[in-house]
């Protein structure tokens, strides 16, 4: 199956974006990439990183002739951003996204999808707490997963030659749908932001004489929270404003497991305690044996190519340390 793409638009460039226009190139999976964004600063930086070959505020003109367009900003310009582009876009082309939400943009994006155009929304799970153009690098789908959400009426081939197209890039591929994705993604990676801003924000309210003291003792394990409590502001609150029953309905289940904790500490149920926190290295175990973390930094991710095209083949079919 090919992953060649004539023309790739991205609209907005930043972390996300631009990793994807790094690696697409590295990788010779496109021929034209052009670029979009909301402000002329921006557009200037992914102009001077030569990120693409065309650059436009414009995001109807990027999308013009584009074979494969992928929205790459915060979830709440999407509206915007498809009232823009719906008119200009291409028969045959494929519409995708790599949006941290998927119900709340299939809600947006499918009724605006003009006939002949495959919308398969996707999400990425690769990220670092940096923004904008110049946080991207080529290596930030090695490894990781990248979930599709592709409707029933798309034709399974487009979902194929898009889920080749991150394959090449180095991500392993999964389908499922919208909803799905909510309830895994809440409780894997919303609930931790929300309890990770939590934290920081408790330390911030307190008085300056311990909050010096927690800054300087952070290594005992509130400095992992603030790296998560960092990551951009605008692309998190636009996550809890769209995936809204998803994380209340696990933010419920955590809530309670958190009261049984308390109540453990409380009466001084050691037992408890201990069965739990074993519990929770077993899963820590099977995350590393999974190969989704290693001790090293940048979560081990390799900086270099992603693998060869036969290395794929050999992941593809089970047999790389990542399947
Ligand atoms: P980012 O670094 O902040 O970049 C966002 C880009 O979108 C910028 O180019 C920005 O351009 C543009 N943009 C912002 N508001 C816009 C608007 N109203 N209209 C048009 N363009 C606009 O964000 P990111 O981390 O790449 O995240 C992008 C998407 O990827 C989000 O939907 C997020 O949910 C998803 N995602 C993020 C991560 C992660 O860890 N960061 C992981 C997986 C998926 P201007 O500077 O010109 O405004």
């Amino acid at each position: 199956m090919t992953t060649h793409f004539r023309k790739l638009a991205l609209i907005g460039i930043g972390l996300i974006g631009s990793s994807i226009a790094l690696a697409a190139r590295r990788q010779g999976l496109v021929e034209v990439i052009s670029i979009a964004t909301r402000k002329q600063e921006t557009l200037d930086e992914a102009r001077a990183l030569n990120l693409g070959d065309i650059y436009t505020l414009d995001a109807a003109e990027a999308v013009h002739g584009a074979d494969l367009v992928i929205i790459c900003t915060p979830v709440g310009a999407y509206q915007g951003v498809m009232e823009a582009i719906a008119p200009a876009l291409e028969p045959g082309a494929i519409l995708s996204d790599v949006g941290s939400v998927k119900k709340h943009v299939v809600g947006i994006m499918a009724p605006m999808v003009p006939k002949g155009v495959s919308l398969i929304p996707g999400h990425p799970i690769a990220g670092t707490e940096h923004s904008g153009p110049s946080a991207g690098f080529p290596e930030l789908f090695a490894g990781r997963w990248c979930v599709l959400t592709p409707g029933a009426d798309v034709d399974p081939a487009q979902t194929e030659k898009l889920a080749s197209f991150w394959r090449a890039m180095g991500s392993q591929v999964e389908s499922m749908d919208a909803a799905h994705h909510d309830m895994v993604l809440a409780i894997t990676s919303h609930i931790p932001h929300l309890v990770a801003y939590n934290i920081v924000g408790t330390v911030a309210d307190l008085e300056t004489a311990t909050q010096s003291e927690v800054i300087k003792f952070s290594a005992s394990g509130f400095r992992d929270f603030t790296r998560i409590a960092a990551s951009d502001p605008v692309m998190w609150r636009d996550i809890f404003l769209t995936n809204r029953d998803a994380v209340l309905e696990m933010l419920g289940r955590f809530s309670e497991d958190l009261s049984s904790l308390q109540r453990s500490v409380r009466m001084g149920d050691g037992e408890a305690l201990e069965a739990m926190f074993t519990r929770t290295r077993a899963i820590r175990r099977s995350i590393i044996s999974a190969g989704q973390e290693t001790a090293a930094a940048d979560f081990g991710r390799p900086h270099e190519s992603p693998p060869a095209p036969e290395a794929r083949l050999v992941r593809e079919h089970g047999g790389g340390e990542d399947s």
